[in-house]
């Protein structure tokens, strides 16, 4: 099993365009290297054969800069075959736009999610004349949702991990789950690995999901629960990680306490907000991790999962 980690900020990027907190000050005069793109992965057991998680807005860039990603010698075609959703937020979404050019992508979503695509942010309506998506809009109880993909190579299980609605989607309620996390199984091999961009909750099953896998990239959002106040000073009551929708990765029952119970898994923190300290690898939060063996994903990073 191959992951190409494509993006690793949350929505707006690091630096942000608007923002001059010292995270996003940092990332424009410490070099390319220190700018993150929004949050993307890639995964494939096949040659030619990728299935992306999540579409974020910088899809493009991120395209072009994965070798696996090119179209083959002579061909209008991509090794894409389709997108699997965590949830509806804009910078996990909006990427689908660019994607219109192509062949019919299999599009997986949560029912909510699938649903507020429809009404409240149209892009199914929007993207239906170009033929450019296949929708599955997915029931996921509280034990978790399984199907298969790339001809029964790839098994995927959604696991339910928040009921946080994107802003837009404000109104009458609809039953969750709103976000999920995803398991990916290779039989062939028995690889296995969690991706987690968004967790507002760690449920059991969430446990139950990385037990056993070799690879979890989960939600480093925000390190703090007060983060968003303490380094982006605004007017007004500033949002807390909880109430955005993301466990924080310190503090008492955050999300690095949970992977102690995990020794054994490669784990990264991705989608990091432009606030997070650990984004710089010089950061006392940064060494924090390592001594826990926990790392930070960078855009680009790949990682081949050759399984027991
Ligand atoms: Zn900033």
């Amino acid at each position: 099993m191959r992951l190409r980690i494509l993006g690793t900020a949350a929505g707006g990027g690091l630096p942000q365009w608007n923002c001059a907190c010292p995270g996003c000050a940092r990332a424009r005069t410490a070099g390319h290297r220190a700018r993150r793109t929004q949050e993307c992965l890639a995964v494939s057991v096949s040659p030619r054969v990728w299935h992306l998680v999540n579409a974020s807005p910088d899809l493009r860039t991120q395209i072009l800069a994965a070798p696996g990603l090119t179209p083959p010698d002579g061909t209008r075609d991509t090794p894409l075959r389709g997108v699997l959703l965590t949830d509806g937020e804009l910078d996990h979404t909006a990427g689908l736009l660019a994607l219109r050019e192509g062949a019919a992508l299999d599009v997986y979503a949560p029912a909510a999610v699938a649903a507020a695509l429809d009404e409240q942010f149209p892009l199914r309506t929007l993207l239906a004349p170009y033929g450019a998506a296949r929708w599955h809009a997915l029931d996921v109880p509280a034990t978790g949702r399984r199907w298969t993909l790339d001809g029964g190579r790839l098994r995927v299980t959604a696991v339910p991990v928040g009921d946080k609605r994107p802003r837009y989607a404000a109104g009458p309620a609809r039953p969750g789950p709103w976000v999920v996390a995803y398991r990916f199984d290779e039989p062939a091999t028995g690889a296995a690995a969690v991706y987690a961009p968004s967790l507002a909750h760690w449920p059991d099953a969430l446990d139950e999901a990385v037990a056993g896998a070799d690879c979890l990239i989960l939600d480093g959002t925000f390190f703090g629960e007060d983060e968003m106040g303490e380094r982006t000073p605004v007017v007004g009551r500033a949002a807390t990680a909880r109430g955005m929708g993301h466990l924080p990765i310190g503090g008492p029952a955050g999300t690095l306490a949970h992977l102690r119970r995990h020794p054994g898994v490669r784990r990264l923190y991705t989608h990091l907000n432009n606030t997070n300290p650990v984004a710089d690898p010089a950061s006392p939060e940064r060494a924090l991790l390592a001594a826990a063996g926990v790392e930070v994903a960078e855009d680009g990073t790949e990682i081949v999962l050759s399984g027991a």
